[in-house]
């Protein structure tokens, strides 16, 4: 079974789908019960076992309370994907506390308390396996992202340490840093601008956005058996773009570029 922070929404909900086809019973939890309303009903269409738990995963009691729900309910915990964040653009030096606060609290603190608290059950499962979604503006420096790249880096920091603590127990722990991923909430709060899209799909080597199901397969691959020798890995799914980074402006006029058609 696998228990998915923010699975009711985006690449958590991609993850969701894609886990559920693969015969995983899920766990969703977020705090609004519209999302994992929403999420559930899509995953149930698809005959999907589904429980939502509504969830501040910045609080370390409901995050408890969470673990034991699932505990009474499966059993067992296979996944952890530690998925939930909040995020926006702004410069630093309009950042106010609170908003650095809130991003840290969501990405940082909820990815080291829902690890923390499902470490006794997910110890007993056969294959346990955590996932943290980190993002590849972690390394890249991005401009008015602070908040949400300093709590990323802190989640790569956190994935590295528990895959090396956690190994004796058999818990994998691995990252996921997305590049830019096109979703129904970054469409309306990012990538709403036709010639910022054009820009960013100019920097990306691949020549187009990333999709949830990008995100969800690579989850897929690190929490299944073909990567049982794989820990404390960081695998990012951006289309080449950190690497290419500020030189993809130079090749468009080279003739053997060309866009990725989506598969
Ligand atoms: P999204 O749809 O906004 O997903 C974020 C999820 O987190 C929502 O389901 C939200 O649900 C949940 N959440 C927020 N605050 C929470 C809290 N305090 N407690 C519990 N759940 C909370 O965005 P997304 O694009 O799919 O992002 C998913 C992951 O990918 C995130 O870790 C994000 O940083 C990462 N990522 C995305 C991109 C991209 O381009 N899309 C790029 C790099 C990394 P509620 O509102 O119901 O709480």
């Amino acid at each position: 079974m696998a228990l998915i922070t923010g699975g009711g929404t985006g690449l958590g909900l991609a993850t969701a789908q894609r886990l559920a086809r693969r015969g995983y019973s899920l766990v969703l939890a977020s705090r609004s019960p519209a999302h994992l309303a929403a999420g559930a009903r899509a995953l149930r269409r698809r005959g999907a076992e589904v429980l939502t738990v509504p969830t501040d995963i910045r609080e370390y009691d409901q995050v408890v309370a969470l673990v034991d729900r699932v505990a009474e309910q499966f059993g067992r915990l296979d996944v952890l994907v530690n998925n939930a964040a909040g995020n926006f653009i702004v410069p630093t030096e309009k950042l106010t506390p609170n908003g650095w606060r809130a991003v840290v609290g969501i990405v940082l603190d909820g990815t080291f308390y829902a690890s923390r608290a499902a470490f006794p059950l997910l110890r007993r499962a056969p294959r346990p396996s955590i996932v943290n979604i980190a993002a590849s503006y972690a390394w890249l420096a991005g401009p008015g992202t602070a908040h949400s790249a300093a709590a990323k880096a802190g989640v790569v920091a956190l994935t590295r340490t528990l895959a090396v603590e956690w190994a004796r127990y058999g818990i994998r722990v691995n990252a996921v840093a997305p590049g830019p991923i096109r979703t129904s909430g970054t469409d309306r709060q990012l990538w709403n601008d036709r010639t910022l899209v054009a820009r960013v799909t100019r920097g990306i080597p691949l020549g187009r956005f990333g999709r949830p199901e990008d995100v969800a397969a690579a989850i897929d691959f690190l929490v299944g058996p073909d990567a049982s020798y794989i820990t404390g890995e960081v695998l990012t799914v951006d289309g080449g773009q950190w690497l290419g980074h500020g030189v993809m402006e130079l090749l468009p006029s080279l003739p053997h570029r060309r866009r990725q058609q989506n598969p």
